[in-house]
């Protein structure tokens, strides 16, 4: 075989293994046998680039920075959908178009309304060319560096299918994905994002690609747009270009008649909140493209096709009170408290009203009755007030100006949504938002202290910051609420024990903005230990791979000031790890970022221990049992058996050492 020919063989393996795992979620190779051919191919083409291919496997790992984004002209105009509420609306859409067509005879496609971001991808030959965003219809941006690092979007489709086409769909986040995400933005100290919806139409604006491969977009597709028609009907080009590698979901139907989408309508109207992701309508089309053609387009929007929309869950109820919430890093959360309400079979009591921008906006008022909806099904949320129920003595809703906790002035910097607390270390719930922080499971993970624990010891003046953890004694925390011998023995030995704990978590620990686990890692790693990170200025921390200005500023603070100084001299005086350990320095790498391993057996070349400790320096995690996310089982001899047979079911590959150690070569 030719070096090009075994190119172009794994360039074709791997694209059948993303199909398989990111369209059919059926994974038929296991990680490791994945990883293996993806490096075989990147070392080929590195060593070959007269073989490089824009849309190879090894493309979608990002890495193009686009600072503007091309304004591209639509070959074929993005219209709307016109909305309907009711079966009213959607009989007389049928007389509508039956009307025009001259026949009662038409069939319907039902499908989702897929809640993202439209998108419309262009293939010429058969391969990926570009994706551009909807924009006004007409003309959008071309976002094709950021698309391509989502997986399921083929970059070269099957032979059989049409070759110079436009595909649309909807680029969503799922909701599994998007909790995620917001709990590493709250874990770094950023604000979580809105929705889903919004989050993934921002990410298709991100400069950076690598960032969006990050990011567990989707894409569904719900039109083919071709001069090569060879199909009759859109529920077969929908059929074809699933066939062709697109993710076309399942759940579209056929219906004979509107009595038939309704049924669909009524199905989907409670069974959607089971989907990943979020729905917020139907869309209705005419099954037949000749029909589609002869019913054209309004100004706006297609006759052919129409939207029903959800009637969002909304209920309104009485706003009690405005009470407003102080994070660890300062920032001010109004809350909305309710009279209890029956919301989506959640009883709701509180809802965010986000910042003072949202409550100026909404214009709302202690004793108002509200509308409350389920914004994107997960948090609930005020849209409005019902005027007509406002009480005639209401008054406008005054912004706190002073810290409810604390009573110093709030400020909010330019660009900033919310309003902070500047009080840093006189805030209490600041103060022991931070020492929260610091005991997390993530952080320095000391066992036996919770969250009450903290307040407790706060209040009992015994902790003013978390250095003051490891002056405690036991016998000042026997006296203590609920607290005997033994659990205050724990607490002192818990707090022992994080000093064991590596620098980098206990970089994440030390509660610097924006410095989540992920950054903590890689500053860990780049600086060695806190005297060089400590000493490094601002350009030298944007030079370091994923550090923005933003993080570098906000690192250059945290060190500036003498608080916070004198707190790290004092925990090195204690013995916390504030270096990388000597050998943790060499060998490591993140080429098993990702991963879940579980280790079974007797090695040879290395104990039990060494060989977890290899995973993780490469990035990767240790597990101890098997389930389906398990990436694979490295087993050295007498493996137990029901491991063994627990990963045989489940089809959790597994490697010997030797393998191992190839992986990570
Ligand atoms: P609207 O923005 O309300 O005019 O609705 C039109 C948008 O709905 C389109 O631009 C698509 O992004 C989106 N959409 C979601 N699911 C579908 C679907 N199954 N068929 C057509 N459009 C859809
Ligand atoms: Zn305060």
């Amino acid at each position: 075989m030719t070096v090009q020919q075994r190119i172009e063989q794994l360039r074709a393996v791997l694209r059948q293994h993303n199909y398989n795992y990111y369209v059919l979620d059926n994974s038929t190779i296991s990680d490791y046998e994945f990883d293996l051919k993806l490096k075989e191919l990147e070392k080929l083409e590195q060593e070959n680039p007269q073989f490089f291919d824009p849309n190879s496997p090894t493309q979608r790992v990002g890495g193009a920075i686009t600072k503007n984004f091309e304004t591209v002209q639509h070959k074929n105009r993005m219209y709307s959908l016109d909305n309907s509420y009711s079966e009213n609306d959607l009989y007389d859409w049928q007389k509508r178009i039956q009307k025009i067509l001259g026949t009662e005879n038409i069939t319907y496609v039902c499908e989702l309304k897929y809640d993202g971001a439209s998108i419309n991808l262009t293939y010429k030959n058969g391969q990926f060319e570009k994706a551009v965003t909807r924009g006004d219809g007409f003309q959008g941006d071309d976002v094709s560096a950021n698309i391509k690092t989502i997986r399921s979007i083929p970059l070269v489709v099957s032979s059989n299918f049409v070759q110079n086409f436009e595909i649309r769909g909807e680029i969503i986040l799922p909701i599994q994905g998007f909790v995620k995400m917001n709990k590493e933005r709250e874990a770094s100290g950023e604000d979580p994002y809105r929705n889903p919806r919004n989050t993934a139409s921002g990410s298709l604006k991100l400069q950076d690609s690598a960032e969006v491969a990050k990011r567990p977009l989707d894409c569904l597709l719900y039109q083919v747009v071709t001069d090569e028609q060879n199909y009759k009907t859109h529920f077969e080009s929908l059929e074809m270009a699933r066939k062709a590698g697109f993710k076309v979901p399942e759940t579209i139907v056929l219906a004979k008649s509107i009595k038939a989408v309704l049924a669909f309508i009524n199905f989907w109207s409670t069974k959607r909140h089971d989907l990943p992701y979020e729905t917020d309508g139907v869309v209705i089309k005419v099954n037949d493209i000749h029909q589609q053609e002869e019913l054209g387009y309004t100004a706006k929007s297609p006759r052919w096709a129409i939207a029903y929309k959800y009637k969002a869950e909304q209920v309104s109820t009485i706003l009690n009170e405005i009470t407003y919430q102080v994070g660890r890093t300062g920032a001010i959360t109004p809350v909305a408290n309710l009279e209890p309400v029956q919301l989506a079979g959640t009883i709701v009591k509180r809802a965010s009203l986000h910042n003072a921008d949202q409550i100026k906006k909404l214009d709302v008022r202690v004793n108002d009755t509200v509308f409350v909806e389920k914004g994107g099904e997960i948090i609930p949320k005020i849209m409005g007030v019902d005027f007509s129920k406002r009480p005639t003595n209401s008054t406008v809703t005054t912004y706190i100006n002073r810290c409810p906790e604390c009573n110093t002035i709030l400020v909010r910097k330019e660009g900033d949504a919310k309003h902070y607390c500047p009080n840093e270390f006189g805030c209490p719930p600041q103060i022991t938002g931070k020492i929260k922080h610091f005991i997390s499971r993530k952080a320095m993970n000391i066992d036996g202290i919770g969250s009450e624990t903290i307040d407790l010891l706060y209040k009992e003046g015994l902790i003013k910051n978390y250095a003051d953890l490891y002056l405690l004694t036991v016998n000042q925390i026997i006296p203590l609420e609920r607290m005997a011998e033994k659990s205050a023995q724990n607490i002192i030995s818990g707090i022992e024990k994080s000093k064991e704990i590596p620098f980098e978590k206990v970089l994440f620990a030390l509660g610097i903005r924006f410095v989540g686990e992920t950054v903590a890692k890689k500053l860990a790693r780049h600086f060695k230990n806190i005297d060089n990170l400590m000493a490094a200025d601002f350009e030298t921390l944007i030079a370091v791979d994923e550090i923005g200005d933003t993080i570098a500023e906000s690192i250059i603070d945290f060190f500036n000031t003498p608080l916070n100084k004198d707190i790290i001299n004092r925990l090195k005086s204690y013995g916390v790890q504030f270096e990388i350990a000597v050998e943790d320095i060499k060998n490591q790498t993140d080429k098993l970022l990702e991963k879940i391993i579980v280790v079974s057996g007797v090695f040879s070349k290395m104990s039990r221990n060494e060989l977890k400790k290899i995973i993780e320096d490469n990035g990767g995690k240790v597990s101890s049992s098997i389930s389906k996310k398990t990436s694979y089982v490295v087993a050295g001899d007498n493996m137990g058996p029901s491991k063994l047979e627990k990963a045989q079911n489940l089809g959790v590959p597994i490697i010997s050492e030797d393998d191992f150690l190839n992986l990570i070569k």
